[in-house]
């Protein structure tokens, strides 16, 4: 948990949660990534055995940081807090199972991109030809197994494709990607860069050859750009959040939370 984190109450945790859920959604639709109220974004609650989600089948234009929904690990909706009378996203199993086998995420992002899930359709992973790849990724972007709603099989199937991975993106066959971060916005962003590069690598695919990159390259490059790129506040840099959530931290204050 971040410095800042650390001092506030759970309750100031959970509506940073619902605001910052609810404003990454409008980056979804600000890059084209989704239509009508597909995709979905979620946070995990810094110290809490909680995450915030979009709720199901709501307009874009009318998500509130209150009718976010407060959900436990499980993928159940806390009664009685804002939002709890409506249902959360119909991927909110697999939104869990990933904060609850994977403690340092703190975001999950997932859409029907176009370009990316036109490689989902394939079931071709895409092969990292292009430093933005190397840079963000590390290398190609894997395909992950094919699993519908219903269970924890999606979550299963992202946990397994992307642990030890370093590609913070999936593309689930026949489905689409999924993309995780150290936080929410670091999710969005690699959903957004993700449906940059399907796009160029996709466009080269029609007129030539792929040339990946040399494996070396994509290391030095990796490295690079994780650790000296951009600022040292970014959200990879500060240290994962810890996932000893405190004795009673899903005790959530209810109707106080908004
Ligand atoms: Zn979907």
């Amino acid at each position: 948990m971040s410095v800042l984190a650390q001092e506030q109450s759970l309750e100031e945790r959970i509506q940073a949660a619902r605001e910052q859920v609810c404003s990454l959604h409008a980056e979804l639709t600000r890059y084209g990534l989704v239509v009508w109220t597909g995709g979905n974004v979620s946070a995990r609650v810094p110290g809490a055995e909680l995450m915030v989600i979009k709720p199901s089948g709501v307009l874009y234009d009318e998500l509130r940081p209150e009718n976010m929904i407060l959900c436990t690990l499980e993928g159940e909706v806390v009664p009685g807090t804002p939002g709890s009378e409506r249902s959360p996203s119909s991927d909110t199993a697999a939104h869990a199972y990933v904060y609850r086998h994977l403690p340092e995420v703190g975001g999950v992002v997932h859409t029907h991109s176009t370009y990316a899930t036109a490689w989902a359709a394939r079931g071709e992973e895409i092969p990292c030809v292009i430093t933005a790849m190397a840079d963000e990724f590390g290398g190609p972007i894997p395909v992950g197994p094919f699993a519908i709603i219903g269970d924890d099989s999606i979550g299963r199937g992202i946990v397994s494709t992307l642990r030890g991975h370093r590609s913070r993106a999936v593309l689930m066959r026949g489905h689409g990607p999924f993309t995780i971060g150290a936080t929410a916005k670091d999710a969005v962003k690699a959903a957004v860069m993700l449906e940059d590069v399907a796009r160029t690598v996709h466009l080269a695919a029609q007129s030539g050859q792929l040339q990946p990159l040399d494996p070396l390259a994509v290391d030095a490059l990796y490295a690079r750009y994780q650790n000296v790129y951009g600022q040292s506040g970014d959200d990879r840099r500060e240290p994962p959040a810890p996932i000893t959530p405190t004795e009673g931290s899903t005790d959530v204050p209810r109707g106080t939370a908004n």
